[in-house]
């Protein structure tokens, strides 16, 4: 049996792949088998989230009544119900469901009644709590297709330290990421210097790593040193693998879906207070601002060099008219000209402007010139793929570390 989870926690804590854990050692106390735990990571751009959007899925052998009671009783124990926006959903399916469904939620938006519809018509055990959100993630867990996988070890801290300040040697992170990246990746952003695999937030959560397998990522794991940990999971999960991202085209973006949209650039960058960057690009006769936020870093550095012209492939969620961008190809770059006075042919001395549309003088014999010169410049830019730093990168977003994109 497949059994689905989402929504059980709120900003002051909790966390729905802990819950998966601890679920998954009641069961093996029951003597069920627990196949695979499942971490999916849906529609980045959900509002009413509390963090990641993520839900799990444990696949069991056992008997689905007993277990189906045992997973409602955990939720019951340890969901946060006093958050407004925590709506837990419980769901216990024999077989896998349609994967279009899982497609959808990580793509797009689903309501409450597709998640139930689809739930009656597979005849399923499930209980959805409160407003009965946590049914559209317990629904997309259970019938999530994964053509591609990473994995990530989550290490969840001892129940009495919840909400303490977490104690992970800084060094041994750094260490690790060194001795596997790779094959791990996000453990700390090396060019930032910050660390990035320890969450701030008052959830179970110690630290991830995120890796290509269950063997890199315990590799890493194993080099950290920490406060005495709890439970540990390794998740088979679709982080890493650009699952939200839709093929797209210049004006018909919808807002609060992720894409993938060539075009050429048309307005040069602009950096706007607070340090973001945005420019124009267009594909024919429509266009599409892109945005490169302050806590993009150095990224901003790359998308400060486009100029009108360069052919692009920009990636990202399409939010408030803007592609938020979490990486880009450079496919071809534009020639860079500069327009300067031109060079007096008797002298060699550079002439001066004599006013806008009144040609150049040559201040040493007085020839006159009418055209500007104009001159190649060098682009220091490259083209191919450039992406957000780790402190930046979204959970579902493919690292380059993993290969070229194929779009
Ligand atoms: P948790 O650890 O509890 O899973 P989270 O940050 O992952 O925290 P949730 O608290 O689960 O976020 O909130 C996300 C809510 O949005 C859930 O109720 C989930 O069912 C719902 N949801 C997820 N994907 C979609 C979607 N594509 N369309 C509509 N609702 C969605």
């Amino acid at each position: 049996m497949l059994i689905g989870i989402d929504d059980t926690d709120s900003p002051q804590g909790m966390c729905t792949t802990y819950l998966g854990a601890v679920l998954a050692r009641r069961l093996i106390r029951e003597h069920m088998r627990v196949r695979e735990a499942r971490l999916v990571r849906l529609n980045p751009n959900v509002t009413w989230k509390t963090r990641g959007n993520a839900a799990v899925m444990l696949d069991v052998g056992g008997d689905p009544d007993h277990s189906f009671t045992i997973a409602c009783d955990l939720v019951e124990e340890l969901a946060d119900f006093s958050c407004e926006n925590t709506n837990p959903g419980v769901v216990v399916v024999d077989r896998r469901l349609d994967p279009a469904f899982y497609r959808k939620a990580v793509t797009d938006f689903c309501t409450i009644e597709e998640a139930v519809a689809i739930l009656d018509a597979a005849g399923a055990r499930y209980r959805g709590w409160k407003n009965r959100r946590g049914l559209i993630g317990a629904t997309a867990a259970v019938a999530s297709e994964l053509l591609d996988t990473t994995s990530e070890i989550l290490v969840y801290r001892q129940p009495e330290r919840f909400g303490t300040p977490r104690e992970v040697d800084r060094q041994s992170l750094f260490d690790a990421e060194a001795a596997t990246f790779p094959h791990t990746w996000d453990t700390v952003d090396t060019a930032n210097d910050v660390v990035v695999c320890v969450p701030h937030t008052p959830d179970p959560v110690l630290f991830g790593i995120r890796g290509t397998s269950p063997r890199w990522v315990m590799a890493a794991r194993q080099m950290i040193e920490s406060e005495p940990p709890g439970i540990e999971q390794i998740w088979v999960t679709n982080q890493g693998t650009d699952a939200h991202l839709l093929s797209g085209k210049a004006g018909h973006l919808s807002e609060h879906l992720s894409y993938v949209v060539p075009g050429t650039v048309t307005r040069a960058p602009e950096t706007k207070t607070g340090g973001h960057v945005s420019f124009t690009m267009s594909d024919g006769d429509q266009s599409v601002r892109c945005m490169a936020y302050e806590p993009t870093k150095n990224f901003r550095q790359i998308v400060r060099q486009l100029l009108p012209g360069d052919r692009v492939v920009a990636a990202g969620s399409f939010k408030k008219g803007s592609i938020n961008l979490e990486k880009i190809k450079i496919e071809s770059l534009t020639k860079a000209e500069t327009i300067r006075p031109p060079l007096c042919a008797v002298c060699n001395k550079r002439m001066t402007s004599d006013g806008k549309g009144k040609g150049y003088k040559c201040k040493k014999c007085g020839a006159r010139a009418e055209a500007p010169a104009v001159e190649e410049s060098l682009r220091s830019l490259i083209p191919g793929w450039y992406e957000v730093p780790p402190t930046a990168r979204r959970h579902l977003a493919k690292p380059l570390c993993r290969g070229i994109p194929d779009f």
